[in-house]
């Protein structure tokens, strides 16, 4: 087996650092799109991660057997042997570092397959890289055992271990799929949140994908909290905000 690792990060000073804890998080992109894989390899680098890479399916698989990597980030379709059957014989053998899978958007059968393998997130192509690396950052958090189970915003308060919302210390009741709309904007605070990403990462396969579904949970949300604090951007989406506002 052709077995190269590309390490990066080792060395420099990271712009930030994202473990809470001590040393270097270090992760494992296995995609063998190079142009992507470099991307990405830069974008984790400078965001303090120590990366390695690797480009097809035995690779990664051979790296994520016999490294420690604090996360992984494995494509879905990859040469030589496909990231599902990676993932599956990783989690056979007990490596249990959190991996995100890369899928593309059309293959939505690649989350739920992925998902089923033991994948603890997923993104689909092509992606922000600002909510690649949100999402790393959730997971380092979650698997570090420093998981910051709160989540803030202004009055807003919503506890993701308990799935408990409060309103200036009032439970807020909420229905499933506002709970996951709310939880999501949360996680998104002061950032814009198209409709499209809002019914890709909240709602499953058979849910009515339909848009305007999604403006009648804004719409009932927007009952329960105060309205201004979620702003319609036009053409853009939503954005949850502690500012009381109108800009
Ligand atoms: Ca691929």
């Amino acid at each position: 087996m052709a077995l190269f690792a590309l390490r990066y990060g080792e060395g420099s000073d990271p712009i930030e650092r994202q473990s809470p804890g001590e040393g270097a998080v270090r992760v494992l992109v296995v995609e063998d799109d190079r142009d992507l894989n470099r991307q990405l390899v830069s974008a984790l680098t400078d965001a303090g991660y120590a990366v390695d890479a690797a480009f097809d399916g035995e690779e990664g698989y051979f790296l994520g057997e016999t490294e420690p990597y604090d996360l992984v980030i494995l494509d879905t379709g990859l040469p030589k042997m496909d990231g599902i059957s990676v993932l599956e014989q990783w989690r056979r053998a007990e490596r249990k570092m959190p991996v995100i899978i890369l899928t593309a958007r059309d293959r939505w059968s690649d989350k739920v397959t992925g998902m089923d393998a033991g994948a603890d997130d997923y993104v689909a192509k092509p992606f922000h890289m600002e909510e690649l690396l949100a999402r790393i950052r959730a997971q380092v958090r979650r698997a570090s055992g420093h998981a910051k189970s709160d989540l803030e915003c202004g009055p807003l308060r919503l506890d993701t271990k308990t799935a408990r919302v409060t309103l200036s210390g009032q439970p807020v009741k909420l229905t499933s799929h506002e709970y996951r709309l709310l939880a999501y904007l949360m996680h998104h605070n002061e950032r814009v949140v198209s409709r499209t990403e809002l019914v890709e990462h909240l709602y499953e396969q058979d849910f009515d994908r339909d848009s305007n579904t999604i403006e009648v949970f804004i719409g009932r949300l927007r009952k329960k909290i105060p309205p201004e604090m979620i702003k319609t951007i036009r053409g853009l989406g939503y954005r949850l905000s502690q500012e009381a506002d109108d800009n």
